[in-house]
C-alpha cells in the first residue's frame, strides 16, 4: 500500500475520515470487499495517493442488491408510513447540514473542485435535495377515473415504488449526484444500491455513515465503490434490479441500455451535452459576459450542461470574446483547498489528458486560441487553463464533441433570423441544455421553444433546483432528474378497477 498524505489544510476530522479504513455499505454494515482488494483515491491537485478503497466487483454486488431485494420485499420500508420516511430524509439533511464544511474538505480533496465552491454550493444543495423530496415522500397519489365503460365501475390508479434500483454516478459533482439519485428513490420508497465514479468514491462514503447514523432501516440503501467495467456492469446486468439510473458518457449509457435488455429494467439515462449560450446583441453585457464565462468555467468545465459553444451575434462577437477571455485569463487556479482558488485541477491525470487533447486537435484543424491553451503551466497536479477558441467551423471535434473541461468555441453569428441560430443551436447529437442573453422578450420566447433540449435558461446559466426537472433530449438522456418529474420514473402506476 502507498504511504497516504493527506493535505494538512483539512480538519482533523476529515484526515481521519481519508486515511482511515474505507469499507462497504452492505446490509446495513459496513464490510471488506469479498475479495479484500482495495484501488487508490488521488488528489488531483497533487497526484498523490490520499486513501485505499474497498474495490466492489460482481460477488459484492450480488450481496448488496439481495440486500436491497430483501429490503423490499420483506414490505417494511414500503409500508412504512410516508410520514415516517419524510422524516428520515430529514434527518439526514440535518446531518448533511451539520457536516457542511467536513463534506466539502472531502469533495475538494478527492475531485479537486475549490472547497469554498463546494461549501456554500455541493454540500448545501445535497441537503436541499433531501430536504425536497423528503416532501414528496407524502404526496405521492393517485388519481380517480371516470370509466367510458359507464358508471357500474370505480376506477382509480396508485403509485407504488419501482423496486430495487441501481444507481450509478460520475465524478464531477459526486455528492450533489448521489443526492440526484438517492433522494427520489427513497421519497418513493425503492431500495438503492449505489455505486459512485471509481475517481470519486469518497463522499459517497461518508453519505454512507450518515445514512446509517440517521436510521434507515438495513439493505435500503447500500454503497459500493469500485469500477466501471466491473462493479458497475455488474450492476447494469443484474436479474433482480428493477431499475437503473445512470449519469455520466453517452458511450457508457449506450451499454447500460444493452445490459439492462436481460431483465428489461427500466431505464434513466443523464447523459453528455454539448450545450450552446446565444447572444443576442441587446443582450446587457454586464450580464452576458461573466454568466456565458461561468456558464463554461464553473466545475472546471466539468458540467454535462456547460455552455460549451457560444454562439454570439457579429455586432457584440469581439466584446463578448475578449470580455470572456479576460475573465479567464484572470482565474486564479490552485489546489481546491487553497483559499485564492478559483478554478481547481480537473478530477483526473486521464481527464486532464483528454481535455488538452480536445485543444490540440482544434488548434491542428485550424482554431485560434484567444485565452488559455494546452499548456497550464503548473507543475503539478492535473490543471488545464480555461480556454477560448475561435476561427471554428461547425465539422471540428471540438465544435461536435463533449469536451467536459473548461473549453469553449466561440461562433460569430449575423442572421437576424431565429428560426436559423437556433437551427444552428440545434445542431449537435445532445439535447441537454441552452442558454439565451437578450432583453427581448419576444426573442427569448422563440429561442427557448425552438430549442431541442430539456433545458433553457434565461440571462442566466446553470440554475438548478430540486423543484426543476432535468434532462436531455436526443442522445443527452432518457427521462428527468429532479422535480416532481423524476418520481414518474422511480414509481410504477397501477391502475384499480372495481365492478360495483
Ligand atoms: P468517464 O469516462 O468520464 O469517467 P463514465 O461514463 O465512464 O465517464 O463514468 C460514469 C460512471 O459510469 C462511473 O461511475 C463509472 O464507474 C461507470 N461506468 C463506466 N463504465 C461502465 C460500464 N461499462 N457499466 C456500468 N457502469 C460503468
Ligand atoms: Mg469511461
Amino acid at each position: 500500500m502507498a504511504t497516504i498524505t493527506v493535505d494538512p489544510r483539512v480538519s482533523g476530522n476529515t484526515a481521519e475520515f481519508v486515511s482511515g479504513r474505507h469499507l462497504l455499505y452492505i446490509d446495513g454494515q459496513f464490510v471488506q470487499a469479498a475479495s479484500g482488494k482495495t484501488f487508490p483515491v488521488y488528489n488531483p491537485a497533487t497526484g498523490e495517493v490520499i486513501a485505499q478503497v474497498p474495490e466492489a466487483d460482481e460477488e459484492d454486488v450480488h450481496r448488496a442488491v439481495l440486500a436491497a431485494r430483501r429490503a423490499f420485499d420483506d414490505g417494511a420500508w414500503v409500508r412504512m408510513a410516508p410520514a415516517a420516511r419524510t422524516k428520515l430524509m430529514s434527518r439526514l439533511a440535518d446531518l448533511i447540514e451539520e457536516h457542511n464544511d467536513e463534506l466539502a474538505e472531502i469533495e475538494s480533496l478527492d475531485n479537486g473542485k475549490p472547497f469554498a465552491i463546494a461549501r456554500v454550493n455541493d454540500v448545501p444543495k445535497t441537503a436541499a435535495m433531501f430536504r425536497y423530496m423528503a416532501g414528496w415522500a407524502t404526496k405521492l397519489t393517485g388519481t380517480t377515473l371516470p370509466l367510458s365503460a359507464g358508471p357500474d365501475f370505480h376506477a382509480y390508479t396508485m403509485r407504488e415504488p419501482i423496486g430495487v434500483v441501481a444507481q450509478i454516478i460520475p465524478w464531477n459533482l459526486p455528492l450533489l449526484m448521489a443526492a440526484w439519485k438517492l433522494a427520489p428513490a427513497l421519497a418513493c420508497g425503492c431500495t438503492v444500491v449505489l455505486k459512485p465514479a471509481e475517481q470519486t468514491p469518497l463522499s459517497a462514503l461518508r453519505l454512507a455513515q450518515l445514512i446509517d447514523e440517521a436510521g434507515f432501516p438495513p439493505g435500503v440503501v447500500n454503497i459500493l465503490t469500485g469500477f466501471g467495467e466491473t462493479a458497475g456492469a455488474a450492476l447494469a446486468k443484474h436479474e433482480l434490479v428493477d431499475k437503473i439510473a445512470f449519469t455520466g458518457s453517452t458511450e457508457v449509457g449506450k451499454l447500460i441500455v444493452k445490459a439492462a435488455a436481460g431483465n428489461l429494467k427500466k431505464v434513466t439515462l443523464e447523459l453528455g451535452g454539448k450545450s450552446p449560450a446565444i447572444v443576442f446583441p441587446d443582450a446587457l453585457m454586464d450580464k452576458a459576459i461573466p454568466g456565458t464565462a461561468s456558464a463554461i468555467f464553473a466545475n472546471q468545465g466539468q458540467n454535462c450542461s456547460a455552455g460549451s459553444r457560444l454562439y454570439v451575434h457579429v455586432k457584440v462577437f469581439d466584446q463578448v470574446v475578449e470580455g470572456v477571455g479576460k475573465i479567464a485569463d484572470k482565474i486564479k487556479l490552485a489546489p481546491g483547498l487553497d483559499p485564492a482558488c478559483q478554478m481547481g485541477p480537473l478530477v483526473s491525470d486521464a481527464q486532464q489528458r483528454r481535455v488538452v487533447g480536445y485543444i490540440e486537435s482544434g488548434i491542428q484543424e485550424g482554431a485560434k486560441v484567444t485565452a488559455g491553451g494546452p499548456v497550464s503551466g503548473i507543475e503539478r497536479g492535473y490543471f488545464v487553463r480555461p480556454t477560448v477558441l475561435t476561427h471554428t467551423n461547425p465539422g471540428m471535434k471540438v465544435v461536435r464533441e463533449e469536451i467536459f473541461g473548461p473549453v469553449v468555441c466561440a461562433v460569430p453569428f449575423s442572421d437576424d433570423d431565429i428560426d436559423r441560430i437556433v437551427q444552428r443551436a440545434n445542431d449537435t447529437i445532445f439535447g441537454l441544455a441552452a442558454s439565451v442573453w437578450t432583453q427581448n422578450l419576444s426573442v427569448a420566447h422563440k429561442v427557448a421553444r425552438g430549442i431541442r433540449a430539456g433545458t433553457v435558461w434565461v440571462n442566466c446559466h446553470n440554475v438548478f433546483d430540486p423543484a426543476l426537472p432535468f434532462g436531455g433530449y436526443k442522445q443527452s438522456g432518457w427521462g428527468r432528474e429532479m422535480g416532481e418529474e423524476v418520481l414518474h420514473h422511480y414509481t410504477e402506476v397501477k391502475a384499480v378497477t372495481i365492478a360495483l
